[in-house]
């Protein structure tokens, strides 16, 4: 049988292996951090993240799903705060239908371990991917904690080494392989919100925060502990940015100018806005995703893309879970299922790393817009009356397996629409949803 090597033991890798494993192949994972679980080291990027359908397909196939539940925060509502506190709340989905907030490390080990349990999966950590030598079939590898080099063999390998993918790193000196990498003008910084003094939250547990303030904004997803992390998107540069909070005086002006009700709330925000650091935000485009028949990028590696849909995981798990159905149908074939793979999915990368830009300004400005939030309305009121002519796009994206690349153009045309329906009601004036909503009908052919 052949030997699989899976680059990378994150989400994604992790995942992967254990799909592999569950057909009896054998499989070793190269990481180049030390094991998470023994290790005190963090899981990587963002503390906690949003899991939603995507990501549980994958999960279920793993049969994970009931495990990762029992952990899961379910977020059924986005809750926008304005500057003087008022709360608005805003539906994800129908009814039951909720992104769940999930620990990064706490799923990351999970991962581990249930791929450990299979004899055939082979685990090795301070691991470092120096060089990769295709024409060989080898990988060269440096231990990070001995210094010691060594080469690795395999038949088929799996680069989900995430965004600074070392296995892609290798593909971008191979003929027409085209590849980009944005950095956005943003960055990131995460706040941790302790909880009361009972031990719960502080605030609302079952929905995702949101203080929308235009060029930036915070967000906030709850943890099992009682706490919240909260994560300030803001510009490098210009003002306010990154750059010029630089006292406490500076930070203070900006918390009670723009977050005033999370003051009491994270009281020592001064002290972590200069301990936590801030961090970058970047998106990475590729194909194709193969490399003729034995090397194929999953994950972050493929597609890292900016975190404003929470679908980098979901997206990444999709993968696995495509890729896996597709070599069930052709019998294990690798050779053929690869490039089948990426010629099929690479739009879907594509797509979602667009609708998370987009995302973005639809968040941080749009959510605290009336003309957003009556759309909204309407959109969930179509949804519910005529579901199989009306699917919002959000919910398309976050609760179904519609390929992503569908789901933006079927976003673009649901603009149309509603560009037509917004001018003929709430843009003159008229906010009853119930008019807003005929003419919907109407212009859907109903
Ligand atoms: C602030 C933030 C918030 C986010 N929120 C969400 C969210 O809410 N929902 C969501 O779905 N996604 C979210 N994401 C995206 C998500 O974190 C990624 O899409 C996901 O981690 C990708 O998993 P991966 O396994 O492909 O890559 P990674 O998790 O990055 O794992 C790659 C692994 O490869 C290892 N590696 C790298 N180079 C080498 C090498 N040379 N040799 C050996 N090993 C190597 C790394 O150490 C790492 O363990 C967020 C991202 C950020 C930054």
């Amino acid at each position: 049988m052949q030997h699989i090597v899976v680059a990378g033991a994150g989400l994604v890798g992790s995942l992967w292996a254990t799909l592999l494993g569950s057909k009896g192949y054998k499989v070793t994972v190269v990481e180049r951090r030390p094991d998470m679980r023994k290790a005190n080291i963090p899981a990587g990027r963002s503390i906690n993240l949003a899991l939603s359908d995507r990501g549980w397909w994958a999960l279920e196939l793993c049969n994970l799903k009931e495990e990762v539940k029992s952990f899961a925060i379910p977020m059924f509502v986005r809750t926008m705060h304005d500057k003087q506190g008022n709360l608005t709340r805003q539906p994800y989905g129908r009814e039951n239908e909720a992104i769940y907030s999930v620990s990064r490390g706490a799923l990351n080990k999970l991962l581990l371990s249930k791929a450990e349990t299979d004899p055939d999966i082979e685990f090795r950590f301070s691991e470092r991917i120096t060089q990769l030598d295709i024409e060989n079939k080898i990988l060269h590898l440096k231990n990070e904690e001995t210094g010691n080099e060594s080469a690795l063999h395999y038949d088929v390998l799996f680069g989900c080494d995430g965004a600074y993918s070392a296995v892609r790193h290798r593909l971008q000196f191979t003929d027409r392989f085209t590849y980009s990498q944005t950095y956005i003008d943003h960055g990131y910084k995460e706040l941790n919100m302790l909880p009361d003094a009972e031990g719960k939250h502080k605030m609302d547990v079952n929905t995702l925060h949101i203080w929308p303030r235009g060029e930036f904004m915070m967000i906030a997803l709850p943890n099992p502990d009682g706490t919240f992390t909260c994560t300030l998107f803001l510009g490098w540069e210009g003002n306010p940015s990154f750059t010029n909070l630089n006292t406490e005086s500076e930070v203070q002006s900006f918390f009670e100018e723009y977050f005033p009700d999370l003051i009491p709330l994270i009281p020592d925000y001064k002290e972590q806005f200069f301990q936590n650091p801030s961090s970058s935000l970047m998106m990475v485009k590729c194909k194709p995703w193969n490399h003729g028949k034995n090397i194929q990028l999953l994950g972050d590696a493929a597609h890292a893309i900016v975190p404003f849909y929470g679908q980098g995981m979901n997206a990444g798990f999709e993968d696995c879970s495509i890729l896996y159905n597709m070599l069930e149908e052709h019998q294990w074939d690798f050779e053929t299922v690869l490039p089948a793979f990426s010629k099929s999915h690479q739009a879907d990368g594509e797509a979602i790393a667009d609708l998370a830009m987009r995302n973005f300004v639809e968040m941080r400005d749009l959510t605290a817009d009336p003309e957003f939030l009556f759309r909204k309305k309407v959109e969930r009121l179509a949804h519910e009356s005529f579901p199989e002519k009306w699917v919002p796009l959000y919910s398309m994206v976050t609760f179904s397996h519609t390929p992503y690349h569908v789901a933006k153009k079927e976003g673009e045309k649901q603009d149309e629409i509603m560009h037509d329906v917004l001018n003929k009601t709430f843009r003159i004036g008229n906010t009853d949803e119930q008019y807003a909503l005929e003419i919907l009908k109407n212009n859907l052919g109903n």
